[in-house]
């Protein structure tokens, strides 16, 4: 396919580059929507698009594609399907889940990461209608993951400092760094990705 036979609609809802570790936007606190137009959906569409381009993605949040929207996406396989606009997750109690965290836009990087077992989103879908899910694992991992981008977090932020450190300069050292974003269906991207096909990531 060339670009003249792309239209205007196609390109609307286009997957995305991926913003990477570097990109200052992945740092930002994110904007809470307050007008509930086309343009949030079109922000939805696209953010589905981008993630389901990357076989492994189960979850993007808006700054994950340059946009500073409070706005996330996430389909675990589990059944859920889900947009969250203005999310604000609750921990439900105090069990604890370990297990490999990784995230696109730090592509072929993952940690051990200790997270809430179980936790509630609250917030609004795309027409601006009350949401709210409960998930636990994965999913609950996933509300975690993508809420914190939209508050500038990293995963990275929860581990110790000279962990954080050894990672940093792993990725200083990685053939995307400097790159503000990747298309996540070019080979770059994918070899940014590496061996670990199989793990989700948010
Ligand atoms: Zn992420």
């Amino acid at each position: 396919m060339t670009d003249d036979a792309t239209t205007p609609e196609e390109a609307a809802h286009a997957c995305q580059p991926v913003t990477l570790w570097g990109n200052p936007v992945l740092r930002k606190r994110c904007t809470p929507v307050t007008v509930f137009d086309a343009e949030v959906q079109r922000l939805v569409d696209q953010l589905f698009e981008t993630m389901y381009a990357i076989p492994t993605g189960v979850g993007l949040a808006a700054n994950q594609i340059g946009r500073t929207e409070r706005v996330f996406v996430v389909d675990c396989r589990d059944g859920l399907v889900a947009a969250v606009v203005n999310p604000t997750v609750t921990v439900l109690d105090a069990d604890l889940q370990e297990g490999g965290e990784g995230c696109l836009s730090l592509p072929g990087m993952g940690l051990p990461t200790t997270r809430a077992m179980r936790c509630r989103v609250t917030g609004q879908d795309a027409k601006g209608n009350e949401i709210a899910y409960e998930g636990e694992g994965l999913r609950a991992r996933a509300f975690q993951h993508e809420t914190d981008h939209l508050n500038g977090r990293l995963y990275i932020d929860l581990h110790p400092t000279k962990v954080r450190k050894r990672l940093e300069d792993e990725m200083r050292a990685e053939e995307w760094f400097g790159l503000p974003h990747l298309d996540p269906l070019s080979e770059e991207y994918r070899r940014a990705q590496g061996e670990d096909e199989d793990e989700p990531v948010e």
